[in-house]
Order: C-alpha cells, then sequence, then structure tokens
C-alpha cells in the first residue's frame, strides 16, 4: 500500500515537468492508484473494529475500555467507566471518568503500548490500521507538545 517515494518520473525538467501528470511538477512519481485504495479513517476505524471483536473479551475490561474510547465508542465493549484518556508529558496515562472532575493514574504509557501490540499481532491489523492505533486517536498526548 505504501507508495515508493524514491522512484523518479520520466519527464523533464521545465515545460514537460511542469504540465506531467505523473508527477504534478514534483519530479517524483505518485503512485495515484495507492492514494485511491487509501482507506478513510472512518474505514480503518470500522475495519479495526471488526477484526477486534471476536477477540476483545480476551483482554481485560479497562483494557476494553481504552480500545472503545480510542475507536470512537463504535462499539459497547464494556460498560465504560472511563470517557477519556490522556497521557503526561513524563509519560504516565490518566483516565477521566463521566461523574468525577478528577483524573485516576492508570500507569505508565509503556504498559498501555505493549497490550496494544499484542492485540495488533493477535487481530493482524494492516500497515495502516497499525498506524491508525498506534497514533493513540482519541488520547490527548502532552508528550507531543
Ligand atoms: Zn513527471
Amino acid at each position: 500500500m505504501q507508495s515508493d517515494p524514491q522512484v523518479k518520473c520520466i519527464c523533464k525538467p521545465g515545460i514537460m515537468r511542469d504540465n506531467c501528470p505523473s508527477c504534478e511538477g514534483t519530479g517524483q512519481m505518485i503512485d495515484f492508484r495507492a492514494i485511491r485504495n487509501r482507506k478513510t479513517q472512518e474505514q480503518i476505524r470500522e475495519s479495526i473494529t471488526t477484526k477486534f471483536s471476536p477477540i476483545i473479551t480476551g483482554y481485560s475490561p479497562f483494557f476494553r475500555n481504552v480500545l472503545q474510547v480510542m475507536l470512537g465508542n463504535r462499539e459497547q465493549w464494556v460498560t465504560e467507566k472511563y470517557c477519556g484518556f490522556y497521557i503526561t508529558s513524563d509519560g504516565f496515562f490518566l483516565g477521566r471518568t463521566l461523574n468525577s472532575f478528577k483524573d485516576s493514574f492508570i500507569g505508565r504509557v509503556d504498559d498501555l503500548t505493549r497490550n496494544l501490540n499484542l492485540i495488533i499481532n493477535e487481530a493482524k491489523l494492516d500497515s495502516e490500521e497499525t498506524a491508525y492505533l498506534n497514533s493513540l486517536p482519541n488520547i490527548q498526548d502532552w508528550r507531543k507538545i
């Protein structure tokens, strides 16, 4: 699925390149087929949810809660305790409940990452799905600021 950015276009610099539909003036071939085949974020979430559903009960209610939030609450995998999660700048994972303004300390983000890798492998997610999940969607990450 990944397009190779190193493939040079056969057009010559100048007017030919400026009007080149294969590289759109960049000099590097653009893999339009791969771009067209790229799944939308919604399709990726749906696909991950479908792959997780048969195996999700093998994971803890807490982890199911995390995945449920990450995937936008499409499935009710657990009676949700936490409605939101975030990661502190020093790598700790915290959860927020609906009925409390106080955040709960959960653990180190490394544990989350380790569990994510387990389920990614078990569910055989493709590279797009893996990248989506590893971006920790719907989790506010203060390490990135
Ligand atoms: Zn070209």
